[in-house]
């Protein structure tokens, strides 16, 4: 149905075309624009052999009321119309042919005598023989009052299509400037975004800014070789490079958005599968621009890599949708961003190739995609700093979570072994003390042994001297020993030491000093004691040992001990002669019968 409405409506439009191309186009002041390619009759010449007026005599085929496009064709193509200027003075017009890389245009016009005037440009010419310095074809036709029919034989191996206006002069230099402007802001753009994302890959050397850069430029370099500015500022002696110059920046403008693409959506890690399949696409690109290069067939060459716009176009799209699907933040702005410019850059590509119908939005589709894309990709840019700077700080409270607990743990050790260190020390300490201890005392009855003994008595001895305070010493041995051991043992011989000891220490005041300073011969200091003092309590002393009464293994034990008693006297030149003489009181006592207080001075 849908189908059989198109085939109607294209037999309408057929008719009225038809019916428009008998007509001329009137020509009259004030009109300001004409599009003269709605009511131009075409012939296709594919030898490109034939002349004017060879085809003068063939059949054209009627005007179809919009714009022929004819894609990518070998063959020349011949215009006619007919001018009617119902006044009667000449017109002054422009000839405007917007497509700039047509390769050769000859314009047949109607001269003064009849005969047609020739005039050849087009872009294999140098621009320098430019009627008008202009991007596209501008050149002056004088319309003579009456009708007049015109011929245009075109050639062209890029992308054939052809809009033809005509336009009083002031209308064209106003509508030139407003197309001065758009091109000045949408270079101008561009030229902003390429130094705002060179400058920001300067300072952060993140590779996606480096390639949006080259995307943008590669874009500037297509753009401007098919809008003409490359051939008219860069290179406008060049033809034959101009000419040749866009199949290159149009491939190579997609290697960029590939390799941007890749970059940009982190496609190896991500999306690897995708990532093969774009390495190959690439590698194909690559592949098939060398080919067409080495080929050397014009249409070919030219076609090529606008072919190549209808693969990778949506190849890219699924690309960023995968890796959107797979959650990649970025990728949201991405695949909007290069939506737009890619779109643009396919709508624009379907119209050079003569599969969209040439409008004003469809030829420039590109541009409106690359302003849109240029934007969004900014905010894409702008929001991986963000992800890239949540990321770091991520990283980094993770990094100072695991060294404060690292700093706790060591902490904690150092704490521990401190404690260990402390104990150990201690325990040391404590070793030490007893080893001290042990080494002062006594084994056998825990009283000081012979050799502390030794110490304080120096110490008090050197006191008592110093300030003239009396000093006493009792020396005292147990009566008979011999026999305690010899009838009831050497243990209960232990037994009755110990016993003796446990009495005397009871017996002597806190400040006294108890020592075994011998077999069964011990030692009594007392500080502040006077020789009868000390007598006195020697003979305490004696009867508390005499009464003492044991049992060793049922056995009654018992026993007596002989006292010598001495005090320091003023000219005593050491503590050892203040023994002796208590040793020698002892001995006394013994022999005096034992179990008896001896004091020296009263027996010597
Ligand atoms: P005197 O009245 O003259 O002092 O006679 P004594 O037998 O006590 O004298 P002597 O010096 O001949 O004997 C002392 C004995 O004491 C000799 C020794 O075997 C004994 N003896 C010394 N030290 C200890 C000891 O630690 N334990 C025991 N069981 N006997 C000891
Ligand atoms: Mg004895
Ligand atoms: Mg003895």
């Amino acid at each position: 149905m849908c189908r059989a409405l198109g085939w109607l409506w294209g037999i309408c439009l057929w008719l009225c075309a038809g019916a428009a191309s008998a007509q001329a186009v009137q020509v009259v002041p004030g009109q300001g624009q004409l599009v003269l390619h709605e009511a131009a009759e075409v012939l296709e010449d594919p030898t490109g052999q034939l002349t004017l007026d060879a085809v003068r005599g063939q059949r054209f085929a009627p005007a179809t009321g919009g714009l022929s496009s004819f894609g990518f064709t070998a063959s020349a193509y011949w215009f006619r119309f007919t001018l009617d200027n119902p006044g009667s003075a000449v017109l002054t017009r422009l000839l405007v042919l917007r497509t700039n890389w047509l390769d050769t245009v000859d314009l047949y016009a109607p001269g003064a005598d009849g005969q047609p005037v020739h005039r050849r440009f087009g872009d294999t010419l140098p621009f320098a023989e430019r009627e008008v310095d202009a991007p596209q074809f501008v050149v002056s036709l004088p319309v003579a009052p009456g009708q007049h029919t015109y011929y245009l034989r075109i050639t062209s191996s890029q992308a054939f299509m052809t809009p033809m206006e005509l336009w009083e002069l002031k209308a064209f230099h106003e509508s030139d400037r407003r197309w001065s402007a758009y091109y000045g802001m949408f270079y101008g753009i561009l030229a902003v975004m390429v130094l705002y994302n060179a400058f920001i890959w300067t300072s952060t050397r993140d590779r996606n800014y480096l390639a949006y850069c080259a995307y943008l430029l590669s874009f500037f370099l297509m753009n401007a070789a098919y809008n003409g500015f490359a051939y008219q500022y860069f290179w406008p002696e060049s033809p034959r490079w101009s000419n040749w110059a866009h199949t290159p920046f149009i491939f190579g403008f997609q290697v960029v958005a590939l390799w941007f693409s890749m970059s940009f959506l982190e496609s190896r890690q991500r999306t690897p599968r995708v990532h093969r399949v774009m390495q190959v696409y690439l590698a194909l690109t690559l592949v098939a621009w060398a080919a067409v290069t080495v080929a050397g067939d014009p249409v070919a060459y030219n076609a090529a890599p606008v072919y190549f716009i209808f693969l990778g176009t949506p190849l890219i799209l699924t690309a960023g949708l995968r890796a959107w699907l797979r959650g990649y933040r970025a990728a949201r702005f991405f695949v909007l961003a290069t939506m737009a410019s890619l779109t643009g850059s396919f709508v624009t590509a379907l119209t050079v190739s003569g599969l969209l119908p040439y409008t004003f939005v469809h030829f420039h589709a590109a541009e409106f995609g690359i302003l849109v894309d240029v934007v969004l990709l900014s905010l894409a840019l702008a929001d991986r700093i963000n992800l890239l700077y949540q990321q770091r700080r991520a990283a980094q409270a993770q990094a100072t979570r695991q060294r404060l607990q690292a700093s706790f743990q060591l902490e904690k050790a150092n704490i521990r072994l401190e404690q260990q260190v402390q104990e150990r020390t201690a325990e040391l300490a404590r070793a030490r003390d007893d080893a001290e201890q042990l080494a002062r005392l006594d084994a056998l009855t825990g009283v000081a042994n012979r050799r502390s003994f030794q110490e304080v008595a120096e110490r008090e001895f050197l006191r008592a001297r110093r300030y003239g305070h009396p000093l006493a010493v009792l020396v005292f041995d147990i009566d008979l020993f011999k026999q305690v051991n010899d009838t009831h043992g050497h243990a209960a011989g232990d037994m009755v030491i110990r016993a003796v000891a446990g009495i005397v220490r009871g017996a002597v005041r806190e400040v006294d000093f108890l020592a075994r300073i011998g077999g069964e011969e011990f030692a009594v200091l007392l500080p502040e004691v006077q020789l009868l003092d000390a007598q006195r309590t020697a003979e305490r002393l004696r009867e508390l040992v005499a009464d003492w009464r044991g049992a060793f293994e049922g056995r009654a034990l018992r026993c007596t001990a002989s006292f010598g008693v001495s005090i320091v006297e003023a000219d005593d030149p050491a503590f050892d002669t203040v023994l002796q003489r208590a040793d020698q009181a002892m001995y006394a006592a013994k022999q005096a019968g034992r179990d008896q207080v001896s004091v020296y001075g009263s027996v010597f």
